[in-house]
């Protein structure tokens, strides 16, 4: 067992663009906040690798033996559609194309949410709040805002001044911009606008009349803006000054660079000691946009239901692919890097399972400490699994050396060396032995692969009414057959 007390952990803080030594406000425990989905669709594969990143960052603060708080929201009211405060939101505008309840469209996508997050094993939230759920919270720091004399009324709606704000801040430190760049680079407003800037944003808008989501306010009837939501539920449950806020690489600018604003307007301080961001997925070498087509859902992935696979995967496998990158590095999704990914998670249960096999000798010819702290020393730098995962396939190869007798271990080195695999794999990673889980099934897999012999041989034979009746008395069954190049291979 290792404890934070004997690791030095470096964590990238964007706030200064380096890499720092983490010391937490409160010894042993740390509040952390990661903004969650806006519930309006299903949530995309580049939101869950993002949630991915923060969820390896929570086990492992568990792992060091840490109290962790660890909230994480739920967008459930006031994200404006393109992200400018004239727009619409984006669950009123759901509703409104579907012909639902706007609570009707969060609920189905809040459970879709939690039901992915828990087929890909993710470890639940501490705390996950709804923006729904805290109007009063953000009605009262919009009295704080209005009071140290940056917010101001207009027409119902209230804005964030940015520009008085900066006269004694730094509206812009996050994301290393600064106002007058800003300034010079956006249009004048067209009078239309009751913002006295172009950068201001908003806190509270009013309601059109035919605007469902609304909430009584000093102001008007009317809803939240989406930056202040984060401030709200983050200073409620961590405090006004907390450890770590984490997000996705583009809510940098402006979400969280409003949030800082807010809390220092609000506080008189700055609310986070370490910002982290996690970069982008990309498909097939190109941004994620279902607009084009190019496209694919975490599910798809347990299903195989989409052209740009060949096959269905298991969860653990693409929780092992997307981990062999590191948070901060733009990852890139493709068929053939998830089926590479696959065998090396493949070698790596086969050798967890050979663990057992191994006899123990008086000493060892391997310095099982040594690789130990190495495992460590990925992860005090940064979080970096793809080096945990290298020195972990250092271990299936001392793994393999010890099954073939060309090296020996010590009783208590093959205990270490054991419990170490299993810390980081299963509890820090978060994989599973899906292949072992299988394993179980053997009888059903060989039954249907039987099936898919059948059909093959039907086929074959032209006796195309018998290959369609298989394929689909299987999927009656909930069996889905999928033809490729390979072969053909199922999802159950
Ligand atoms: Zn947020």
């Amino acid at each position: 067992m290792s404890s934070y007390n004997n690791q030095t952990l470096k964590i990238y803080n964007s706030l200064s663009g380096e890499k720092e030594t983490f010391v937490p406000i409160n010894e042993g425990s740390i509040g952390m906040y990661v903004c969650g989905p806006t519930v309006y669709s299903n949530v995309h594969l580049g939101n869950l690798r993002t949630f991915m990143s923060f969820d390896v960052i929570f086990r492992y603060f568990i792992h060091l033996g840490y109290k962790v708080r660890y909230v994480r929201n739920i967008t459930d009211v006031g994200h404006i559609v393109d992200d400018v405060d004239e727009g619409e939101d984006k669950i009123a505008k759901k509703a409104r194309l579907e012909q639902l309840e706007p609570m009707e469209v969060v609920q189905r996508y809040t459970v879709d949410f939690h039901e992915i997050l828990k087929a890909f094993n993710f470890l639940p939230p501490s705390i996950e709040p709804t923006a729904t759920g805290h109007i009063i919270e953000q009605i009262e720091i919009i009295k704080k805002i209005i009071d140290s004399g940056v917010g101001y009324e207009a027409n119902g709606s209230v804005y964030f001044d940015v520009v008085k704000f900066n006269e004694t801040n730094h509206y812009g430190k996050l994301s290393g911009r600064n106002i007058e760049d800003m300034l010079a680079n956006t249009r004048d407003l067209d009078g239309q606008s009751d913002k006295r800037n172009p950068q201001d944003f908003a806190l509270w808008k009013k309601a059109e009349p035919e605007h469902i989501m609304r909430w009584p306010s000093p102001w008007s009837d009317g809803f939240p803006g989406w930056h202040l939501e984060c401030t709200a539920m983050s200073t409620k449950y961590l405090g006004n000054h907390f450890d770590i806020h984490g997000g996705g690489m583009d809510l940098k600018f402006p979400h969280h660079e409003c949030e800082i604003a807010q809390n220092e307007a609000c506080t008189g301080q700055s609310p986070v000691n370490y910002w982290m961001h996690a970069n982008m997925l990309t498909l097939n070498g190109k941004k994620m946009a279902k607009s084009t087509g190019n496209n694919i859902l975490p599910r798809e992935i347990l299903t195989g239901e989409n052209t740009i696979l060949s096959k269905a995967f298991p969860a653990s496998v693409a929780r092992f692919f997307m981990l062999q990158a590191h948070y901060r590095s733009i990852l890139d999704f493709s068929d053939e890097a998830i089926v590479a990914a696959e065998k090396g998670y493949k070698r790596f249960m086969e050798a967890i399972d050979a663990l057992k096999q191994i006899k123990t000798s008086a000493s060892s010819t391997l310095d099982i400490a040594a690789w130990k702290q190495l495992c460590y020393d990925a992860m005090n730098d940064d979080f970096n699994t793809p080096i945990l995962i290298a020195h972990l396939f250092e271990g299936v190869r001392y793994i393999n050396l010890l099954k073939e007798n060309k090296e020996t271990i010590s009783a208590s080195d093959l205990e270490t060396l054991t419990t170490t695999i299993n810390n980081f794999v299963f509890d820090v990673l978060g994989l599973e032995n899906q292949k072992a889980t299988n394993s179980g099934n053997d009888k059903l897999e060989g039954a249907i692969n039987m099936l898919i012999d059948m059909r093959n041989k039907a086929r074959a034979d032209k006796d195309f009414a018998m290959s369609d009746h298989i394929r689909d008395q299987l999927l009656a069954l909930g069996i889905q057959l999928k033809d490729s190049k390979e072969g053909t291979s199922f999802s159950i």
